[in-house]
Parts: structure tokens; C-alpha cells; sequence
């Protein structure tokens, strides 16, 4: 299937092969959000992706295109813009653009992380809040909503630079967010030190010891358990339970896991604890193999302590580790693929060389990290796939269980959270499968989920009244 936007006499117009997935009513609502919100491909392409979803369940429920309950999903309820100044420790003074976009506040206070990246720009951000209400509505908790962020780039910035902007990035963002309004959290360039400083700041400026505002904490100041492995092990839990319905396994089983931030690593870990073996991670300069599986803690050590790049590994182990520089890592054969990076990393290209190495599963734990052509290659080979919004929804769900423990002043173990973490897993996994299966689709885990997501955020939007 060719997917493209087309820009043509001041339009977008979807590609004619794309329009059989697409509802007749949904196509002028696609348009419209190509029109206004001109020149963000990551955000149309999100959308586009969705409303390709929901053909069947406005057939079926027509009362949720009433009151135009989908033009108003696709329009955020509040985008805030805002400049970042900050003093570098040479005394030279930065300006960074801050946002946050609070999109759907239906099932809860707007909750979502916070992006510290170069690229960041309204539109990244706008996509990351449009999936995230769908990808927690799927979690079942009350949380809507939002995303945020800035294009500060913290690559080679020392711990007071990075506290400075962090510190300016909250004198702003204080105003607009608290625990029953909008609750950040952490995501690319963004982890439990830049959590610390925003908090502080926030704590700070308010006078509040309101822990609820931000998830993602430090445990000595209301963190959660598992908060931090939560991303990655939720993914694998989904992989798991979705192997598990074709009456496979991860034992023996060879991955290969992009990226090596967060997600990844503990992405890598529970597979390794459950008998696969990974091959190979990244970061943005090149990948590494290794065939004797991926040494964990050599790899926190490079990235979590020394904040450095994966090429120090293959430095570290001599000639049993290949590192390629500027290739795919999709290149390395594999049964499982698990892009763990960023948005569009893995490209049709890539998705055929993995359908002809033999693979079986893909389980997304970055935000929308396959094109919408390589989820079609997957889909039509057969492979089984599990989308971000509902593979990744671990790390927040796992925020969610974090605000529990901040508003009842609880503090749970670790075996108690991550067995619940298994649970919304599992149950995210099944509600997925049986929507698919409920709606002609069966297998088809990218419209279970959307489906599912938007069927809750219909329904309370529907019960809220037009807001
Ligand atoms: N940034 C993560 C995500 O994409 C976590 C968000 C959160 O914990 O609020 O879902």
C-alpha cells in the first residue's frame, strides 16, 4: 500500500489507494487537520493513521461522529508555545522554544511525558499527544492526554547546564500543570535526573510538596518502583502475551532492540531474562553485534553512568563485537524486532529485509517507529505486530500507578508493581485482540488498539457534552 500526502493547490490530499481504508466521513476531517496544522507530517501521519482505523466503528456507531466529536479529538485543547532563556557555564546565553500540548482531558488530568531533543517542534509534539490519549485510554486509567517538551539538545551539556534549563523549562511549564490539571514525565533526553530538577523547581516556585505533579521521581521523593523498567518490560510482556496466540515463545529466540536509551535497555533485559537472545542495539551513530547476546550492564554502564556511545562497547569487548556505523540495524537477521528509538526509524526498506530474514514479531516500544509502510509489509507477511500506543503503554501506565502511591502517600514493593504492570499489560494485549477480532479484524493489533483507545475517549467525551 502507498501512503503519501499530496500537496496540491494549497490542499493535502491523501493518496487515492489509501482512501478505501479511510470512512467517507472521515476523509474531510483528515483534510481539514492536514490544512490547519500545515507542514506537521508526524502529527498527519498519526492522525491519518487512526481515522484509517475507525471506518468500521462509525459504521457500526454512528452517534460518534456526532457533535463532531472526531474533529474535536484531533484539535488539542490547549497548545502552549513558550521561550526558554538559559546561561551555558561560559556565561552565553541560549533561548529554546518550551511546549506542551494538552490534547484530551476526557478520562483524566492530560498526562504524558516530555521530549528534550533537537528535532522536538510543535508538530513532533502535537503526534506524541494525539498518540498518547489514545495509548492511555488503553491502559484503562484515568489519565488523558498531552505531551510536551523542547528542542533544547542536551548532548554534551554538563549536569549545570542541564539543571539551569531544566529550571527555566519549569519556571514556565509551573503554571500550567499540577496533579489534577496535566502531569508530566520523562521521555527521550528527558530521565530521573531532569525529573529531580524539574521538580525541584517546581517545589520551589509553588511552595508545595505536590508529588502528584510530575511521575518519573527519584523513590526518595515519591517515586515509584518500576517506574523506571517499565517501558521496556511492559513492551515485552505485550510481545509475549501476542507470541503466545500463535503458540510461540521467546526461549532461543534472536532480537534485535534499536536504540539504547531507557526503553531499550530494560527492553533487552526482560527478554534476556526470558530466554531470548539479543543480538544487537543502537544509538543515533551506528549499532552493534553481538552474537554472544547483549551484555546488559556493560551497556548501562556506557549510557546510564557515562552518558557516552554505544561504539564504547564494541572499544570494550575487542573483536567478538561488529559496530557499524551509519547502517540499519534492521539489517542484522532476527525473529524479533523490537524499535525501541524514535518515531520512523524502521522504513519499508527495512521492514522487507526483516520479512525475508525470517522474522516473526515486531513490538514497537518507540512512538510510532514504523512507517505506515513498513506496518503494511508486516501486516500482509503475516508478521505479528504490536503498535507503540499499546506495546509501550507500560511507562505510563506505570505514571498512573505512580500518582496512586503519591495520592494515598503509599509505597508499594517492587514485586506489587510490576505484577500490576503485568496485568495492564496483559489486559491491554487482550482488549486489542478481541476488539480486532470483534471488529472483522482479527490479528490486526494497529486497529484493536485504536479502535479500543478511541471507543473510551468517545464514550466520555460523549458523556462530557460538547467541550
Ligand atoms: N513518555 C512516555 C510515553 O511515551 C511516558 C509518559 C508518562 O509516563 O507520562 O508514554
Amino acid at each position: 500500500m502507498i501512503f503519501s500526502f499530496i500537496y496540491n493547490n494549497g490542499y493535502f490530499i491523501v493518496e487515492e489507494m489509501m482512501l478505501d481504508k479511510i470512512n467517507d466521513k472521515l476523509t474531510p476531517i483528515l483534510n481539514q487537520v492536514m490544512e490547519r496544522n500545515t507542514g506537521e507530517k508526524e502529527f498527519h501521519q498519526a492522525v491519518h493513521e487512526v481515522l484509517g482505523s475507525l471506518g468500521h466503528v462509525i459504521a457500526r456507531h454512528p452517534e460518534y461522529a456526532d457533535n463532531a466529536l472526531i474533529e474535536r479529538l484531533c484539535e488539542p485543547e490547549r497548545q502552549i508555545i513558550f521561550r526558554v532563556p538559559w546561561v551555558d557555564d561560559q556565561g552565553d546565553i541560549h533561548i529554546n522554544r518550551g511546549f506542551r500540548v494538552q490534547f484530551n482531558s476526557a478520562l483524566g488530568p492530560y498526562k504524558g511525558g516530555l521530549r528534550f531533543h533537537p528535532t522536538v517542534n510543535v508538530g513532533i509534539i502535537k503526534f506524541l499527544g494525539f498518540e498518547q490519549t489514545f495509548k492511555n485510554a488503553l491502559t484503562g486509567m484515568p489519565i488523558g492526554g498531552g505531551k510536551g517538551g523542547s528542542d533544547f539538545n542536551p548532548r554534551g551539556r554538563t549536569d549545570r547546564e542541564i539543571m539551569r534549563f531544566c529550571q527555566s523549562f519549569m519556571t514556565e511549564l509551573q503554571r500550567h500543570i499540577g496533579e489534577y490539571i496535566d502531569v508530566p514525565a520523562g521521555d527521550i533526553g528527558v530521565g530521573g535526573r531532569e525529573i529531580g530538577y524539574m521538580f525541584g523547581q517546581f517545589k520551589r516556585l509553588t511552595n508545595r510538596y505536590e508529588a502528584g505533579v510530575i511521575t518519573g521521581k527519584g523513590l526518595l521523593y515519591g517515586g515509584s518502583r518500576a517506574r523506571t523498567e517499565a517501558t521496556g518490560y511492559g513492551a515485552v510482556y505485550f510481545v509475549e502475551r501476542m507470541l503466545a496466540t500463535k503458540g510461540y515463545g521467546f526461549e532461543g529466540q534472536r532480537a534485535v532492540v534499536s536504540g539504547s536509551g531507557n526503553v531499550a535497555i530494560y527492553t533487552i533485559q526482560k527478554l534476556t531474562s526470558l530466554g531470548a537472545k539479543v543480538v544487537a542495539c543502537s544509538d543515533s551513530n551506528g549499532y552493534i553485534i553481538d552474537e554472544g547476546g547483549i551484555d546488559i550492564d556493560l551497556v548501562r554502564e556506557i549510557k546510564e553512568q557515562r552518558r557516552g556511545r554505544i561504539k564504547e562497547y564494541a572499544e570494550h569487548k575487542g573483536h567478538s563485537v561488529k559496530y557499524v556505523e551509519n547502517g540499519s540495524i534492521w539489517d542484522v537477521p532476527c525473529d524479533i524486532a523490537m524499535p525501541s528509538a524514535t518515531q520512523n526509524e524502521l522504513a519499508s526498506d527495512n521492514a522487507r529485509t526483516l520479512v525475508k530474514n525470517g522474522l516473526i514479531a515486531v513490538g514497537e516500544g518507540a512512538n510510532m517507529p514504523s512507517t505506515p509502510e513498513a506496518i503494511d509489509i508486516f501486516q500482509e507477511a503475516g508478521i505479528l505486530f504490536a503498535p507503540g500506543k499499546a506495546a509501550n503503554a507500560g511507562g505510563v501506565a506505570t505514571s498512573a500507578l505512580e500518582m496512586q502511591q503519591n495520592a494515598s502517600r503509599d509505597s508499594w514493593t517492587f514485586e506489587e508493581t510490576e505484577s500490576r504492570l503485568a496485568g495492564i499489560m496483559h489486559s491491554i494485549h487482550d482488549l486489542c485482540y478481541e476488539t480486532a477480532k470483534e471488529y472483522g479484524v482479527p490479528g490486526d493489533y494497529v486497529r484493536g488498539a485504536n479502535i479500543a483507545g478511541f471507543v473510551r475517549v468517545a464514550e466520555a467525551m460523549r458523556a462530557l457534552g460538547i467541550i
